[in-house]
């Protein structure tokens, strides 16, 4: 089969939108945080098939994947002939075989040299001593900043952060001193070419700054921001687009604040106001990197949160962008509220005056965000034309209709007087949204009930029904791998092939762990060369489950660890039963050992 690039794949991914994709042939309805349509897989009368942003799954028959898989099923091709396919629709042209690895190793290479300069940057902070023993260096410019700051020891080794000296070539020496080439960290952005007269010179990208490395979900170092160190002009830089990053497409911490005990995160302006949140225990803090909230950001978000809380600075250009956020992150649906800093300009302001404590209770205190979405939903109404009142009106029925009793009661008494209404209307029409809410998350329960697994597929791995409950544990496994693949950095020592007692999930394993150690991508869209349809569909479903728990590197460990103790008791009864019939037949009687507790 010939070989087509990941970077090929990546840039596929990027510009399909597997709705798009599907909703030619399929009609899809909004279902909570999917989109629900008729499989064209299967013949069904109520909708069971579900759309998520890359990838879809059929709870009816198990059909799965992701646009490639699609159109592979359903026009019938192969795995090549459906990409060109789906390349065709986009207007991309699939690369020769050879051509497009060049850009692959260039991904490689420039992950490398970031990775290698986030050490660099921080390395400024520490200093040798003549014993070969690491202090912190209480001279450098960089360390004094975050200091300043008021950041511990503990929160700038957590982030990584750093200094870039001042002067034109430190970092360049440093890394071509590495074997980096001139051309590799040019491309990553890290040193700067310039042109002029016919002649060339280069120079470090970030000079003089303090320096933030931003990581992606599996914790490769894909880009920086670098603040001045005063008030000088420009405040930020931040790397631009390179082979492994996009603006826009990323949020700072996210790699961090995804796998925290709370699915309710906090949305900041910039990465200094999420590092601070961190550093006070808010751990779910993440923020945008120097672009206004994007809708690839915002349905990112959707993957991991179940509410985001706006943090933004409480001045004009803050509550203009938080207005903004609002109207994006509307679209997917997540719930949304809006923090008032009461106390200070910034959340670093308020929690270096008035400790994290004021910063929980703003957080917690919701009735300003009501305030704060119905003037935001006020603006787009002419309040003078009865039109414009009724139609203000039925918006801020809507958003009151999330709140408690008397919440919705207190509000609709101030709106009833101000825009001379009947109370009584205004409570109807809050109570109408909620049991339309509540009749839609009803059916969607019933649309979620776990899947299950029909008899013809189990013939696709006999040995999951002979070992359900490790079945069960492997699965929970790799679903966290593919849905969270940085929790293999944790993971990845202790875990072991040969505990995998079902056949198909060790394949998938086994496929998996090269590319988890190579901290290549393992989603979906990159399998196709290594597992076939229907294992695919099988992975798609197994990171559908993942994706919805919280804390995945305790789940994943639990995993393992359960999974040890199952092939731990195993063991014994092989060595009672010799005979590998005899043994499998006691297994299936009776998971442990005879007396065994
Ligand atoms: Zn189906």
């Amino acid at each position: 089969m010939a070989r087509i690039p990941d970077s090929f794949i990546a840039a596929l991914k990027e510009r399909v939108d597997i709705r798009d994709v599907i909703s030619t042939e399929v009609e899809l309805k909004r279902g909570g945080r999917t989109w629900v349509g008729l499989c064209p897989f299967h013949n069904e009368r109520s909708p069971s098939f579900h759309v998520w942003e890359d990838h879809f799954y059929c709870f009816g028959c198990q059909a799965g994947g992701d646009a490639i898989s699609y159109i592979m099923k359903k026009e019938n091709l192969g795995y090549v002939d459906a990409i060109e396919e789906l390349a065709g629709r986009y207007g991309l042209t699939v690369p020769k075989e050879g051509q497009e690895d060049a850009l692959s190793r260039l991904r490689l290479r420039i992950l490398s040299a970031n990775r290698a300069a986030a050490r660099f940057f921080h390395a400024q902070l520490r200093i040798q001593a003549p014993d070969g023993r690491q202090y912190w260096n209480a001279e450098n410019p960089g360390y004094q900043y975050w200091k300043k700051r008021r950041l511990s020891d503990e929160i700038i080794v957590h982030f990584g952060l750093g200094y870039a000296p001042a002067g034109w070539d430190a970092l360049r020496s440093h890394l071509l001193g590495e074997g980096f080439s001139l051309e590799e960290l040019v491309a990553a952005n890290l040193v700067i070419k310039h042109e002029r007269d016919g002649r060339i010179s280069y120079y470090d990208a970030f000079r003089n700054r303090v320096m933030v490395p931003i990581l992606d979900l599996r914790g490769n170092v894909i880009a920086f921001g670098g603040r001045v160190l005063d008030d000088s002009k420009p405040k930020y830089v931040n790397t631009s687009d390179t082979p492994v990053y996009r603006k826009g497409n990323d949020l700072f911490a996210l790699n961090f604040a995804k796998n925290g005990k709370t699915k309710k995160l906090i949305l900041c302006e910039g990465y200094m106001d999420a590092i601070a949140l961190h550093a006070h225990g808010f751990t779910q803090a993440v923020a945008c990197l120097g672009t206004a909230l994007t809708d690839r950001q915002a349905s990112l978000l959707s993957r991991y949160a179940e509410e985001i809380t706006l943090c933004y600075d409480a001045d004009e250009a803050g509550r203009n962008a938080a207005k903004k956020a609002l109207a994006v992150l509307e679209k997917t649906q997540i719930k949304t509220r809006v923090i008032q800093l009461d106390g200070g300009k910034d959340p670093d302001e308020i929690l270096n005056t008035h400790g994290p404590e004021k910063f929980r209770a703003l957080l917690e205190n919701t009735s300003n965000d009501i305030e704060f979405k119905l003037l935001t939903a006020r603006e787009g109404f002419d309040l003078t034309a009865t039109a414009g009142k009724q139609d203000y009106l039925r918006r801020a029925a809507q958003i009151l209709s999330y709140q408690d009793a008397i919440t919705a009661d207190l509000y609709s008494s101030r709106l009833a007087e101000e825009l001379e209404v009947r109370k009584e209307s205004l409570l109807a029409m809050i109570q109408s949204h909620r049991a339309a809410r509540k009749k839609k998350s009803e059916r969607d329960f019933e649309q979620f009930t776990p899947p299950v697994m029909p008899k013809n597929k189990v013939s696709l791995d006999r040995t999951r029904a002979e070992f359900p409950a490790e079945a069960a544990a492997e699965e929970k496994i790799i679903g966290t791998l593919v849905a969270h693949p940085d929790v293999y950095l944790t993971v990845g020592g202790i875990l072991n092939t040969a505990h995998f007692a079902t056949t198909l999930n060790r394949r998938l394993l086994e496929g998996l762990l090269p590319r988890l150690a190579e901290g290549v991508e393992v989603e979906i869209p990159y399998l196709h060369e290594i597992f076939n349809e229907a294992e695919l569909s099988e992975l798609a479903r197994m990171q559908e489950e993942a994706l919805r728990m919280t804390n995945p590197a305790k789940l994943c460990q639990d995993g393992i660890e359960k999974l040890r103790q199952l092939f731990e008791k195993r063991e014994q009864l092989r060595t009672v039963f010799s005979d590998d019939t005899q043994f499998r037949e006691a297994f299936r009687r009776n998971g442990r050992l005879p007396g065994a507790s």
